[in-house]
């Protein structure tokens, strides 16, 4: 996907690839909000030199229920709620999972039913939080085979791809190494199948 073609909620629908019994339902969507990333400094100097944006989701746990409310958007302040840690902040390495498929590094996918599964409430809500990205893909490293403990692309490379269909992963994915290679664009809130 690119940026700005599609800003609504078509983005989480046309990203849904749904497994039998796993359509998302029309009016799964609750809110929609925009996030204003604390610092896009960086982020842009990423963009000037690697190019190639796109619009990947990402989902996560969320320890609170930030976005249940639109009343009541205050960010918890809790280190493990890695939702309101990622809205207030940004994306951290130090959350990353050095044995992670393709390493240590920020995994976001285009697939937003691949991300869905990554969404964990700890409190009773009825929505999940998925939150669509903007990734300095730049020149990506397509692999097909695993690159447990990387910690930055291959040379020459900016970021590093899975395709799915089965091989290597099931639904596409992409990684990046640098913090400022991602940041949260909107939040989606939505009612899982
Ligand atoms: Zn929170």
């Amino acid at each position: 996907m690119e940026t700005d073609d599609l800003t609504d909620a078509k983005i989480l629908y046309l990203g849904w690839t749904a497994k039998p019994g796993n359509d998302l339902a029309q009016g799964a969507i609750g809110f929609i909000y925009k996030v204003f990333p604390a610092s896009t400094y960086a982020f842009k100097q990423n963009v000037a030199r690697a190019g190639n944006i796109q619009l990947m989701w990402h989902g996560t746990t969320r320890i609170c229920t930030y976005g249940d409310d639109p009343k009541k958007l205050y960010f918890c302040k809790d280190s493990k709620c890695s939702l309101c840690r990622i809205l207030q902040w940004g994306y951290s390495l130090k959350k990353a999972n050095p044995g992670g498929l393709l390493g240590k590094g920020i995994y976001s996918s285009p697939v937003s039913s691949k991300s869905s599964q990554f969404c964990k409430n700890t409190k009773s809500s009825k929505y999940q939080a998925l939150i669509l990205n903007r990734v300095v893909v730049g020149n990506t490293y397509k692999t097909t085979y695993a690159l447990n403990n990387s910690t930055a692309p291959p040379t020459g490379y900016d970021s590093v791809s899975a395709s799915g269909g089965g091989g290597l992963v099931n639904f596409d994915e992409t990684c990046v190494y640098d913090e400022s290679m991602i940041v949260p664009c909107m939040l989606y809130m939505y009612k899982a199948p």
